[in-house]
């Protein structure tokens, strides 16, 4: 294991030793292989760099008490990257690819993952781009895609801490836009709203970021910053917006399932209107990132009004089971009922 600070460890790059790389051309992929160089030298004309012909996942690899390491539910990811690709005019990058890719950058860069306990786990980031000769609007004459990794550590280092947000006038995405599939552009139209957001804190209240209403009503939550959102209702419901325009996070859906599954709770994909907020007794943001993020208060900036959610400044008890079980799933310390998890090795 590389000497890192394992317990303290942020979210930036750091260079690993191996990425992976496959190429498309003349309508198939290449084998791919494994590089240490971390530069991509292409051509001035990629649709990638135009006209944002480019898409990206997020997964992680963890390792366990017994040493070994997990993936958590990698096919999901492929499968959504496929339908990324389907939306931008993209060659699908087929599942055992995909795969195949995450597993040998994370065998071949182990030492950079740490040790169970500490929080540290290896972050991998696939992505898919247009490249080659080309300057028309059209899809790319060539492909690339590439995994790299980077070792990131705990989101959250003294347990799970409560944010507080705010809406914006801004939306992430249109009704029939790309809002649901997870593109670069999405990422580059959310700088600004998450800046405007950081600015609107004050000496008492510090804003994580920006919460996305409904593109056409401005009246129902879809996402918070880069994060999907539940809710946990006075009566015991998990509920989390339905939108075509939401990004469907893995860590939503598999949270949804504990939910219901394992907690025996009613779950529900429905409208969450911004002034009903004061249904709910606990609330989150959830991504591979941090899993969970609770939500302390949300400040509705169109109607001057503000929700507060949790009262005292700690997660609530169905957020932590929540947490503490796809923690666990992901870990190995919880049975995999479910086929979530992929072995490394
Ligand atoms: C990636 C992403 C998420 C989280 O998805 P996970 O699969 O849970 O990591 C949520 N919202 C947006 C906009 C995203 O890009």
């Amino acid at each position: 294991m590389k000497d890192l600070d394992w317990n303290n460890l942020g979210f930036s790059y750091i260079k690993t030793d191996y990425r992976f790389i496959a190429h498309w051309k003349d309508g198939k992929w290449d084998e791919g292989k494994l590089t240490t160089d971390n530069m991509l030298h292409i051509h001035e004309g990629s649709t990638e760099i135009h006209y944002g012909q480019q898409c990206f996942e997020g997964l992680k690899a963890y390792r366990c008490k017994d040493g070994s390491i997990n993936l958590f539910r990698p096919d999901q990811n492929a499968k959504r990257m496929q339908h990324t690709s389907d939306r931008l005019l993209m060659p699908r990058v087929p599942t055992e690819l995909f795969i195949r890719a995450c597993k040998e950058v994370v065998k071949a860069n182990q030492e950079w993952l740490g040790p169970y306990g500490s929080g540290a786990t290896l972050y991998l980031r696939p992505f898919l781009f247009g490249t080659g000769e080309n300057i028309g609007v059209k899809t790319a004459p060539e492909f690339i895609f590439s995994v790299f990794c980077c070792p990131v550590g705990a989101y959250f280092k003294g347990g799970l801490a409560p944010s507080n947000f705010i809406t914006t006038d801004y939306d992430r995405a249109a009704p029939m836009g790309t809002g649901g599939v997870k593109v670069g552009g999405n990422y580059a139209a959310s700088l600004l709203p998450h800046e405007l957001a950081a600015e609107a804190s004050t000496p008492e209240r510090k804003f994580a970021d920006a919460i996305y209403l409904d593109p056409k009503t401005h009246t129902k939550i879809e996402e918070v910053g880069a994060a999907n959102f539940f809710g946990i209702t006075k009566d015991n419901k998990f509920i989390t917006p339905a939108s075509e325009s939401i990004l469907p996070s893995i860590t939503k859906y598999s949270l949804l399932y504990i939910a219901k599954e394992r907690l025996g709770m009613e779950a529900i994909e429905g409208d969450v209107y911004i002034d009903q907020l004061n249904q709910f007794a606990e609330a989150g943001a959830c991504g591979t990132a941090a899993v969970i993020s609770p939500i302390e208060r949300i400040d509705d900036l169109e109607n001057g009004k503000s929700y507060v959610i949790s009262k005292d400044g700690k997660p609530g008890p169905v957020c932590e089971k929540l947490y503490n079980k796809l923690r666990g799933i992901q870990y190995g310390d919880e049975p995999d009922t479910h086929g979530w998890v992929t072995i490394v090795e």
